[in-house]
């Protein structure tokens, strides 16, 4: 063996250059892995959000297994990634797009939410990418048809493939060539039906069938529980966490957001507890325990490789632990459930389930208190929301203060044919008035959002000729991930501000709010007035979520059980609608001071208008 080794190192080394070179050409090129690859060619733009110059693997230790199961060498055909932010995962699809143009062609789609998203995708991320590998933007465009038609921002096409971008919207961009290689990035935020033909991610799945090495990446953030794509996928997988060693003990484990912990609430001192020496890790030592992870599976007989991992296994000096403390914190302290659900899903990875927040309505009727004045000290801001129905029109007054704090004031039913008069009068009588804040100052109600959804025309006029007192119409639509409002560009055919709130959002985060036990951030509170009577607790509590299976996904879905009434949640939903309207970054108002607006004159509309959206 020795003698054998001796020998072939002499003969090695007799050779020139030349005929090594010429050696290798002789033999077949085995191909690289992505990781391979990527650390010799892939690039990283001056934009990139991690960081510019040459790709390493080794700066994402997790990653490379994924890569190595992407590359063709290996014949796993899905792998399904459930994620937080800020762990390079679609850097990671774009070094397999570029191994695909430089090393391995073939048809490639890679799929967004939406086509304007792809689009600003491809502008952003992809072509920066390309214009810092002159090897590769060589490539693109030289297919049969030429340069210039096969590089858009639809299509890239190379020798012997083509990548095209579509957009999980439009089924045209999915369904338009057999596919080998697909990437379904950020599948949770599709749309589960589209034009009629049914799921997106299954119509561009389809696509793949006719290839026998065909593969499939599946990356995603996680969203609702109750609906997501990702995290069936994942717990179907063989459940893959990346297990790190602790640097004291060596134990093996993955990183759970109840072992980090933190003193004090202060962020600066969050660090790592180790589950088997009771040490506290610092961040500094992850690096290290990076580069010694490996990703352990719970179902290791599954079909496809599935993994999970959050935003705390960010390599160090990108998201640390103490920005996850922070957000956390501020989430916590606010009771701010739609800034907790951000937490949940992008930076532990995790889905939120908004299941489970039914209220008893007794509870929230006990709570009943005097308050000093007609508008307690605190409130800033008078909102009114209004619900209209056939025969009457209800509405409440809500008084909001920092922490999204509130104190509902006033709840009033105007009894009346809404296609008539009279009614809108006794309405309008009463948005008009004013009331007494406890620091002695009168207050008007600073913005009106009148339910548009019956009687819109006449609910229309009714606005139009009071915007001058920021009286406007909202319609509520249903679906989650849009906010809470969408605002108009312009005035309707109607010449009003037509705003849509969405109510699912909306009711979760009024739920979230009344769940709050004591007076602070997010606490609602009550008077002890007959207007607030058990009818109206019941109707506040009475709707509740569940999943609805709709278009082969589940839908979450806002329940009103039979024979129960819910206009008091309607009028609350759209005094915080209308709330929005007016100030969407209420922390930037100052405490304690009431806000009073200046009605306009009517030919200074417009701006005042600007004035509220800003
Ligand atoms: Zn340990």
């Amino acid at each position: 063996m020795v003698r054998k080794y001796i020998v072939k190192k002499k003969f090695k080394r007799s050779w020139s250059p030349l005929a090594e070179a010429f050696s290798r050409a002789l033999l077949p090129t085995t191909p690289l892995t992505i990781s391979q690859w990527a650390d010799k060619t892939r690039q990283l733009p001056e934009t990139s959000t991690h960081e510019s110059g040459q790709w390493r693997t080794e700066r994402f230790p997790f990653i490379k297994r994924i890569q190595d199961l992407l590359s063709p060498s290996d014949p796993t055909q899905q792998i399904a990634v459930m994620k937080g932010a800020q762990l390079a995962l679609t850097e990671c699809a774009l070094n397999w797009m570029f191994y695909t143009i430089d090393h391995s062609p073939g048809p490639f789609l890679y799929v967004q939410k939406t086509l304007d998203a792809v689009n600003v995708f491809v502008k952003q991320r992809f072509n920066p990418s390309v214009e810092a590998m002159p090897g590769i933007a060589d490539r693109i465009g030289t297919g049969k048809t030429g340069r210039g038609t096969g590089d858009t921002t639809a299509t890239k096409i190379f020798p012997g493939g083509m990548i095209r971008f579509g957009g999980a919207n439009s089924a045209a961009s999915l369904r338009s060539m057999p596919i080998e290689k697909l990437c379904l990035d950020e599948e949770d935020s599709y749309e589960s039906d589209i034009q009629a033909e049914g799921s997106p991610s299954e119509l561009a799945i389809r696509r793949t069938a006719n290839f026998p090495r065909r593969k499939i990446f599946r990356i995603s953030t996680p969203t609702i529980k109750e609906t997501s794509s990702i995290e069936p996928l994942f717990e179907q997988g063989t459940k893959e966490r990346y297990h790190i060693p602790c640097p004291h003990c060596g134990n093996m484990d993955y990183i759970r957001w109840k072992n980090i912990k933190f003193t004090n609430d202060d962020p600066k001192t969050a660090m790592l507890l180790c589950e088997n020496c009771g040490v506290l890790i610092e961040e500094r030592y992850k690096t290290e325990m990076l580069a010694n992870g490996i990703w352990i599976a719970e179902n290791p007989d599954a079909e496809y490789p599935s993994f999970h991992i959050s935003s705390l296994y960010s390599p160090y000096g990108f998201y640390s632990w103490k920005d996850a403390v922070t957000l956390y914190l501020k989430a916590v302290r606010n009771h701010d459930s739609a800034l907790l659900k951000v937490f949940v899903n992008t930076v532990l990875g995790e889905t939120w389930s908004e299941r489970g927040r039914s209220i008893k309505a007794s509870w929230l009727e006990s709570r009943k208190e005097e308050y000093e004045a007609e508008v307690p000290r605190d409130v800033i801001v008078l909102t009114c929301g209004a619900d209209v129905q056939e025969d009457r029109i209800e509405c409440e007054v809500v008084g909001w203060s920092h922490g999204m704090e509130s104190y509902s004031i006033a709840y009033k039913v105007f009894r009346g044919n809404t296609d008539s008069n009279a009614v809108w009068q006794q309405f309008d009588m009463y948005i008009s008035k004013t009331f007494q804040h406890e620091s002695g100052i009168v207050m008007p109600i600073n913005v009106v959002g009148v339910d548009s959804g019956y009687n819109t025309k006449i609910v229309y006029e009714f606005c139009r000729i009071r915007e001058h007192k920021y009286v406007y119409p909202i319609k509520g639509d249903d679906g989650w991930g849009k906010g809470i409002l969408d605002r108009p560009q312009k005035r309707n055919k109607y010449k009003v501000w037509a705003f849509r709130a969405f109510v699912d959002e909306i009711k979760s985060r009024m739920y979230s709010y009344l769940q709050v036990s004591e007076p602070g951030p997010g606490y609602c509170h009550f008077p002890v007035n007959d207007e607030y009577d058990s009818a109206y607790f019941g109707q506040l509590t009475s709707e509740f979520l569940d999943k609805v299976w709709s278009s082969g996904k589940y839908k979450l879905r806002w329940i009103l059980p039979k024979g129960r009434r819910n206009e008091a949640l309607d009028c609350r939903n759209l005094a915080f609608a209308a709330l929005n309207i007016l100030v969407p970054d209420f922390d930037s108002l100052p405490i304690n001071k009431p806000l009073i607006l200046n009605s306009q004159p009517v030919q200074r509309k417009r701006r005042h208008h600007s004035k509220g959206q800003s």
